[in-house]
C-alpha cells in the first residue's frame, strides 16, 4: 500500500541471563538469574528461560526466586559486557537503516521502509538481522515485523525465544480485536485493572468505546488507546529521541496503610528504577517521589543533587528522605512512584511515554512492577 511503513522490533532473548550462559558454559541449561543476592534483599534483573519455568521473573525479590527454585544460580551483573554487546547489535542495525530507535540496551525499533540494502521484504531483513546477531554475538534475538511500532513490539514478544513474527497490514485490526487488554504494550497493570472495571477485556471491547469516552477515562492517553484499538500507531521511529526521565510506579489495591509496608514497597520500586537506569546506561541528578492517596490527592517531592545519583543505595536513601518529607499520618496510600530526571546528556535510550504513566513491563527483561511483592 502507498505510504505504508515497514517496522521491525528486535529484542534480545533473556538478554543478561543469556550472556551469562554464553560466557559460563557451566550455567547453560540451568535456572539462572542475574541480579542481587537474596540475603542483600536484591531483586532479579533477568531470568533464564530455565528459571522462568519455576515462575521466576524480573523485578521479583531474589528471596522469592530462591524459594521457588532452591538450586537457582545467581550471577552478578556485568553491565560493561552488556553495553559492549549492545554496541555490536546497534552496529548491525545501522548497516540496514539509520532509523534505529533504541528502547534499552537489548531492544530497538527499526524503520526499514527505505533500507540501505534495498531489500523489499521486511521479513527477510528481520531474518538477516537475527542471523547477523547470532553470528557476531552467539546470542538469539526475537523479531516482530509490522506496519507500526505498536504491532511490531507485540509481535516480537509472541514467539520468544528466537522468534520471528509478522503481523501483516491486512491482519492488523483482526489481530488487535482478539488481543487481551493486558497484553497491549503501553497498558500496564493499573490501567488494565481500570479497563477491566469498565468492562474492557479485549481489543474488540476497547474498539467499542468512543474517543471522547476514552479521553474522559484516561486523559490524553485515551486518544492513543482509541488509535491502537484500530491497529493505528503513527509514532515515527525516532533515532534522536532523548530520554528525559526514568521511573517506575506501582498502584496498590487495597491501599497501603502500614508505614513499614510503604517503606518496603518504596524500596522495591527503587530497585526497579535502578535496574532501568542500568539497562539504559543512564544516570540523573534529580529524584522525585510521587505519593497518591486514597482520596486521589497527589503529592510530589523532589531533590536535585550536585553529582549524579550513583547506585541503588543512594537512590534508596534519597527516596527514604523524600518519603519522610510527606505527611502520611493516618492516610492510605494508593500509589507510589520514583522518577530520576536531569539525565546525563549521553543517555541515549528514548522514552516511551507509557512507561511513566503506568509502569509497564519491558517484555523479556527488566521490570514487572505489578509483580513486586514481598510474600
Ligand atoms: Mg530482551
Amino acid at each position: 500500500m502507498e505510504g505504508q511503513r515497514k517496522i521491525i522490533h528486535i529484542d534480545m532473548d533473556a538478554f543478561y541471563a543469556s550472556v551469562e550462559q554464553r560466557d559460563n558454559p557451566q550455567y547453560r541449561g540451568k535456572p539462572l538469574v542475574v541480579g542481587g543476592r537474596p540475603e542483600k534483599r536484591g531483586a532479579v534483573a533477568a531470568a533464564s528461560y530455565e528459571a522462568r519455568q519455576f515462575g521466576i521473573h524480573s523485578a521479583m525479590p531474589s528471596r522469592t526466586a530462591l524459594q521457588r527454585c532452591p538450586h537457582l544460580i545467581f550471577a552478578v551483573p556485568r553491565f560493561d559486557v552488556y553495553r559492549g554487546i549492545s554496541e555490536q547489535i546497534r552496529t548491525i542495525f545501522k548497516s540496514y537503516t539509520d532509523l534505529v530507535e533504541p528502547l534499552a540496551l537489548d531492544e530497538a525499533y527499526l524503520d526499514v521502509t527505505h533500507n540501505k540494502k534495498s531489500i523489499g521484504s521486511a521479513t527477510a531483513i528481520a531474518r538477516d538481522i537475527k542471523q547477523d546477531i547470532l553470528n557476531e554475538t552467539k546470542l538469539t534475538a526475537s523479531a516482530g515485523v509490522s506496519l507500526n511500532k505498536f504491532l511490531a513490539k507485540i509481535a516480537s514478544g509472541m514467539n520468544k525465544p528466537d522468534g520471528l513474527t509478522v503481523i501483516l497490514p491486512t491482519e492488523a485490526e483482526a489481530f488487535v480485536e482478539v488481543l487481551a487488554i493486558e497484553s497491549f504494550y503501553g497498558i500496564g497493570p493499573a490501567t488494565a485493572h481500570k479497563m477491566h472495571e469498565l468492562g474492557i477485556h479485549t481489543g474488540a471491547d476497547l474498539k467499542l468505546r468512543s474517543e471522547i469516552d476514552l479521553e474522559k477515562q484516561f486523559g490524553k492517553t485515551g486518544h492513543f488507546y482509541y488509535q491502537i484499538a484500530r491497529g493505528i500507531d503513527e509514532r515515527p521511529v525516532n533515532p534522536n529521541r532523548i530520554r528525559k526521565s526514568i521511573g517506575a510506579e506501582t498502584s496498590f489495591d487495597p491501599d497501603l496503610e502500614d508505614i513499614s509496608r510503604i517503606e518496603r514497597e518504596l524500596y522495591a520500586i527503587v530497585q526497579v528504577v535502578q535496574q532501568r537506569l542500568e539497562r539504559n546506561a543512564a544516570k540523573g541528578r534529580t529524584i522525585t517521589l510521587k505519593v497518591k492517596f486514597a482520596d486521589y490527592q497527589q503529592i510530589t517531592r523532589s531533590r536535585t543533587v550536585l553529582n549524579f545519583i550513583d547506585g541503588e543505595s543512594q537512590v534508596s536513601l534519597l527516596a527514604q528522605e523524600l518519603l519522610k518529607d510527606v505527611e502520611i499520618e493516618q492516610r492510605k496510600v494508593r500509589l507510589l512512584g520514583i522518577t530520576i530526571s536531569n539525565l546525563d546528556a549521553e543517555t541515549e535510550a528514548p522514552s516511551y511515554k507509557q512507561l511513566v504513566l503506568d509502569l509497564q513491563p519491558f517484555p523479556g527483561s527488566i521490570s514487572r512492577s505489578s509483580d513486586i511483592d514481598w510474600v
